[in-house]
């Protein structure tokens, strides 16, 4: 057999070869200018809405200006009728009618718009000496020491008892104060370094400082804890009691930015995963005429493990999935033995400072596109939905045609770790259901990093498969 020459090689590694290329090599520069642009949106959207809450009133009102009407059980709709629907002021659904019948299935793609963060305590505010605090309890899987020293902002409502309610956000405007965590000082740290890490900063370590002047008075104690609140009552009407049925979140008071000389990565809070949410958001708005009834839906409750009315371990999804069939006169069960879905979630980026946690044929790689991931879990994938062969083939060919980039990782090297999505619980409703999303660098640290390509491979991945 006479020798293949270096050509001849390289033309057939290409043929056989999977192909694995930086983004940047697959894009012409008008493509890169879209994802650009694409990034600023994104970024303007993580400066305005921080918490569930500001995420789902700023999704619906931007959605009740492109002509998105509340969803009503029973009601009449039509091919490129958009509705939408409100899950408590948490999560919101959103839907675009298709031409097809609606028994031929829905095109589903979720993601969730929690992120970890600090909650308050019922009784938060306390005073220890001549310092103002507020009580946590944190939310969500985090590096509890990473979320001391860092500007600290909060949103939420306070409901009274007579129902009225009262908005919080402060600490994100350039004039707004901000919040603060204390830590230890190195020279007296010894004891606290020999600490295991989980416990550096331990939960009950975890207040907040919210201010330190007293009420001007010759007697009493409390002094500080009596100013602030009177400083609260004038501003926000409330007294200590109001805390009792508040949901007050603590989050990282830094703006979304551009990282790098090069401008090529996006620094936040809460990547995880708004870095999903969005670009699914804005895939549904640019969505006018699909085949198939395309839905997004923004859930509540993920990092927590997804129990509770707002998270998708609750029955919201499946009772909306059957009142829209039974708008059609359709049966829901089969409807969403039809669907198919996308989870779309963050996942874990390879990061070259810590090699040895990711499996290198396996993982997912800053500006490798969206990362398709066919199974989650735990050990032997317990907890995971893993999807078929069939269904990946599918969503391989969707993607490809639609020329999106993408890759295809699991969250770690096996028996390291693991994590579940929402996804094994939208495929218990019997919908074929696929994990894909946006690598992320340190996932859940107050301040993530992921690659700007990669974004908009996200949104072009959720809008292929909707239109599809
Ligand atoms: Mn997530
Ligand atoms: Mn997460």
């Amino acid at each position: 057999m006479p020798k293949k020459t270096k050509d001849e090689v390289k033309a057939l590694k290409e043929q056989l070869f999977a192909q694995n290329r930086h983004a940047a090599q697959r894009m012409d520069e008008l493509e890169l200018q879209t994802c650009n642009k694409f990034c600023e949106d994104y970024k303007a959207f993580m400066n305005t809405a921080k918490t569930e809450r500001e995420i789902n009133a700023f999704v619906i009102d931007e959605l009740q200006k492109q002509g998105y009407q509340e969803f009503q059980p029973g009601m009449k709709l039509h091919p490129g009728d958009k509705i939408y629907l409100n899950n408590r002021g948490k999560a919101v659904i959103m839907a675009t009618i298709g031409t097809a019948d609606i028994r031929e299935g829905v095109r589903l793609c979720a993601a969730h718009i929690d992120s970890p963060r600090l909650d308050m305590k019922q009784h938060p505010l306390y005073e220890n000496q001549e310092i103002g605090y507020f009580k946590t309890h944190y939310y969500g899987g985090i590096k509890k020491y990473q979320w001391t020293t860092v500007p600290l902002s909060l949103h939420g409502v306070i409901v009274k008892k007579d129902g009225s309610k009262v908005t919080v956000r402060i600490g994100e405007d350039e004039e707004d104060p901000v919040f603060y965590i204390t830590d230890l000082l190195p020279h007296l740290a010894d004891e606290q370094m020999r600490r295991t890490a989980p416990q550096i900063i331990k939960g009950e370590e975890l207040n907040i400082v919210i201010g330190s002047m007293p009420f001007k008075s010759d007697n009493g104690n409390e002094l500080v804890k009596l100013a602030l609140m009177k400083l609260l009552n004038e501003k926000y009407g409330i007294t200590e009691e109001d805390f009792l049925s508040a949901e007050l979140e603590a989050v990282p008071a830094y703006k979304a930015k551009d990282v790098g000389f090069d401008r090529s990565l996006i620094g936040a809070y809460g990547h995880d995963d708004k870095v999903c949410s969005y670009p699914a958001f804005r895939a549904s708005l640019s969505v006018t005429a699909p085949e198939h009834t395309s839905v997004v839906i923004l859930t509540d409750k993920e990092e927590t493990g997804s129990d509770g009315n707002t998270g998708l371990k609750s029955s919201y999804l499946k009772y909306f999935l059957c009142d829209l069939a039974e708008c059609f006169s359709a049966n829901g069960r089969a409807v969403m033995s039809a669907s198919k879905c996308l989870s779309a979630d963050v996942n874990a980026g390879f990061d070259p400072t810590f090699p040895e946690v990711l499996e290198r044929n396996n993982c997912a790689y800053l500006n490798h596109g969206v990362c398709v991931t066919k199974f989650t879990g735990a050990r032997g994938k317990s907890g995971t939905s893993d999807a078929s062969a069939e269904f990946v083939g599918e969503v391989r060919r969707i993607l490809d045609d639609g020329g999106v980039i993408w890759q295809t990782g699991e969250l770690g090297r096996v028996d390291l770790g693991g994590g579940g999505t929402v996804a094994a619980y939208i495929a218990n409703l019997d919908i074929d259901t696929i994990d894909i999303g946006v690598p992320v660098l340190s996932m859940h640290a107050p301040y993530e990093l992921v690659a700007k390509t990669d974004v908009w491979a996200a949104y072009r991945a959720f809008k292929v498969f909707l239109e599809s």
